[in-house]
């Protein structure tokens, strides 16, 4: 196998960019060349058409049939002149991708001819045959019935000569079956207590956005090694392999320079990104061998949460011409770092101000701690849910694994920060000089950002000086995911903090005072979940547990949190999902854990069965006949010589024989669990019970890979999948 790999590789050709002559032009002449966005909808759609679609995008109203057709024709048009020849609502399931179905503009006529159509109601609402999406019996089979409808505020794209309409995906009883509608409530959800705390301070604000800016980090791996390797194509991570001599231990690949060929596969996606309007902006080596990290400007978070699945399913593709494929995997490799997609989250307003920014005037700096100690007591109350949002079996091999933060919110806010919070805390009863002195002090945060320059890479939601950055998402989680529940959570905390706020001011206490008071108050109440130190410490785990933080033991606990009495009405209050909503998703999320651990199980018993083993006995008959012939011909030395070969034939033996045993009992394990209705019982099984044998059987195929002869081994080992030439 050994010179057959190196031969694939060897084989491999450098790829023109798809288009050579976007190379030359400046990236602003071609960026957002394949979106209908408001300079296309004002060249191909009426003004009052446009100006109708404005409104829905920018405030939510309903569009009417007769303006949809409109914009459908005005749409079908540009298409066309680009050179579609299909539309799809494109829209996000729960599962792990985007789903889209295809139909032609092209419209065969009775009797012969045809033309190109596409009316308002194809625009507005499509039937996919869907009841294969994940529904987690919301819908029942026989009804197949989902429908997905158009969400203006995200603009239409074209892909591959298809218009794709980006969507929102329902059972026909009206329950969400994806990521993008309960994302979009929550938005709403948060424009409205925002605003009302806004108003506060500045009577202009009328809307506020919640802004998102991903960092996408990924693994590469050569084509040809990882065709190689069943478990990575069907698991999309190894389930097998002994870590390399030289991995990650110098830090080189961080700090290296990009590979030739990696550049030309960052280049070649970076202009289909360009051309689609998502704003990339730095791309660079992460920690481990072949992992890297693209990041775009923030966006408003709708925008951004699609222009991230978008670009998952285009570096997919631009991947295969590299002859290359892309791993989002969190741990594809083990033993080296695994890769997350950290959410940096912020709230800016329709004025232009990032409400988690400080300001210049001491005003705008009172609106700055409430809307920043409103979002630390979001996190102490809501953390667990946070933490619950992105929880997946894939995610949870690199949570607390010491590269990413455990399964326990905490929140850093820099020591400077944290200085001037407990400050606040510390002045009992305001006189008026001290008001003065809070105010003067206030006024000074901005040049206490500015030196803070601390940074906590262990904290799962870190204050990053304009942004809360939450880094526990994992590298193919949908952000939306983490997004509905920071989202419904602030929401939550700010409606909590009006309503506060304006108890003591009808009790004729002043506003300003009234709000520095309720800041105080959350302030000391918060103080729990704030943490500056090592968060990947076992230290900091027991300190989380005499604080009395919850923390979240496995991946079933993770979402049997998120249909608790205290989940359910949080998400009821605010209209984001309703109870059997939250139900159906957490059917989902079982039943999809168990169907991972499933495949995984699958796959290594089918490779340790027909690849390791006979492998393993293979090589074990080539030490035992070289014994023999070492005792025919050298009776008199024999014992000597061949003590080291004999110690390896029976370590083989020993390894083969715990891999079989363990594979059997893996085995009967699924057995047992499979036969159980209940999905609950199923999942913590599989959980509990199967899971623990891949490390078993793994650990002793490791094992035998470092003694089998190089040449017999069948799969690609570690240190060649990690070096791309
Ligand atoms: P780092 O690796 O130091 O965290 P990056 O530059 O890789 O920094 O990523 C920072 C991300 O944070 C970018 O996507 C950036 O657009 C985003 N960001 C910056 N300001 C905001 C904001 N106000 N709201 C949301 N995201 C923001
Ligand atoms: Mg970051």
């Amino acid at each position: 196998m050994a010179t057959l790999r190196f031969k694939a590789l060897g084989e491999i050709s450098r790829r023109e960019p798809i288009e050579p002559e976007l190379s030359d032009k400046k990236i602003s002449d071609y960026f957002g060349a394949d979106v209908f966005d408001r300079e296309k909808m004002r060249q191909y759609i009426s003004k009052e058409a446009y100006e109708s679609l404005c409104d829905a995008i920018d405030e939510g109203r309903r569009i009417d049939r007769k303006i949809a057709n409109q914009v459908a024709q005005g749409m079908k048009t540009w298409a066309m002149e680009k050179g579609a020849t299909h539309y799809s609502h494109w829209f996000q399931p729960l599962n792990d991708s985007t789903a889209e179905k295809h139909d032609a503009f092209f419209e065969p006529m009775w009797g012969g001819g045809s033309f190109e159509t596409f009316k308002g109601e194809l625009l507005v609402q499509q039937e996919p045959d869907a009841s294969s999406f994940p529904n987690g019996g919301l819908r029942n089979t026989f009804e197949a019935r989902g429908y997905s409808a158009w969400d203006p505020s995200s603009p239409a794209f074209i892909l591959d000569k298809t218009l794709c309409i980006p969507s929102i995906f329902i059972a026909y009883t009206g329950e969400a079956l994806d990521f993008k509608t309960p994302l979009l409530k929550s938005l709403t959800a948060v424009d409205k207590a925002a605003v009302e705390v806004c108003q506060y301070f500045e009577k202009d604000v009328d809307k506020v956005n919640v802004t998102l800016g991903w960092e996408q980090e990924y693994f590469l791996v050569d084509e040809a090694l990882f065709l190689a390797r069943p478990d990575l194509m069907q698991t999309g991570r190894t389930l097998m392999g002994h870590i390399a001599a030289k991995d990650q231990q110098l830090d080189d690949h961080y700090f290296g320079a990009i590979p030739d060929r990696v550049l030309e596969f960052m280049k070649d996606f970076e202009q289909q990104a360009y051309r689609l309007g998502i704003p990339l902006k730095t791309r660079h080596n992460e920690v481990a061998p072949n992992q890297f990290e693209c990041a775009p400007m923030f966006e408003e978070a709708n925008i951004a949460v699609d222009h991230n699945t978008l670009l998952m399913t285009i570096m997919r593709r631009v991947a295969l011409r590299h002859k290359l494929r892309v791993l989002f995997h969190e741990k594809p490799f083990l033993g080296v770092n695994g890769s997350g997609k950290h959410c940096n989250w912020s709230l800016c307003t329709n004025t232009g101000v990032n409400l988690l920014a400080p300001g210049k005037t001491p005003k705008n700096n009172i609106q700055f701690l409430a809307f920043f100690v409103n979002t630390i007591m979001a996190a102490h109350k809501f953390g667990v849910l946070f933490m619950a949002s992105i929880a997946t079996q894939s995610n949870s091999h690199r949570l607390g694994a010491h590269e990413a933060p455990p399964a326990v919110m905490s929140v850093f806010t820099g020591s400077t920060l944290s200085a001037v919070l407990d400050q606040r805390v510390s002045e009992k009863k305001m006189t008026p000089d001290e008001k003065t002195e809070i105010k003067l002090d206030i006024g000074k945060i901005p040049n206490i950002l500015l030196d803070n320059t601390d940074r906590n890479r262990t904290s799962p939601f870190a204050f990053t000086g304009n942004r809360f950055e939450f880094r526990a998402t994992g590298s193919s989680n949908n952000c939306a995911a983490p997004l509905i529940v920071i989202n419904t959570a602030i929401a939550e905390q700010l409606t909590q903090f009006k309503e506060e706020v304006d108890k003591l001011i009808a009790k004729g206490i002043k506003k300003d005072e009234a709000i520095l008071q309720i800041i105080r108050k959350y302030i000391i109440e918060s103080k729990n979940i704030r943490f500056e130190g090592n968060g990947y410490s076992a230290e900091w785990l027991r300190e989380a547990a005499k604080r009395g933080i919850e923390s979240i033991g496995s991946v079933p606990d993770a979402f049997k949190v998120s249909v608790r009495k205290d989940a359910i009405a949080l998400f009821e209050k605010h209209g984001i999902f309703n109870e059997a909503e939250l139900h159906a998703r957490y059917e989902i999320n079982m039943e999809n854990l168990v169907k991972k651990i499933q495949i995984e199980s699958r796959v290594l018993a089918d490779l340790a069965a027909n690849h390791i083993v006979p492998t393993a006995i293979r090589y074990q008959n080539i030490l035992i006949q070289n014994v023999k012939g070492l005792k025919d011909i050298l009776p008199d030395e024999y014992a000597d010589m061949a003590a080291e070969e004999i110690r390896t034939i029976r370590k083989i033996a020993r390894y083969v024989k715990a891999i079989r045993e363990n594979t059997y009992h893996m085995v009967d394990a699924r057995k047992k669990y499979n036969a159980m209705d209940d999905i609950v019982a199923r999942a913590t099984g599989y959980s509990e019970e199967v899971q623990p044998y891949l490390d078993k059987i793994r650990h002793d195929i490791d094992k035998l890979e470092l003694i089998v002869d190089d040449e017999l081994w069948p799969l690609p080992k570690y240190r060649e999948m990690m070096s791309i030439n």
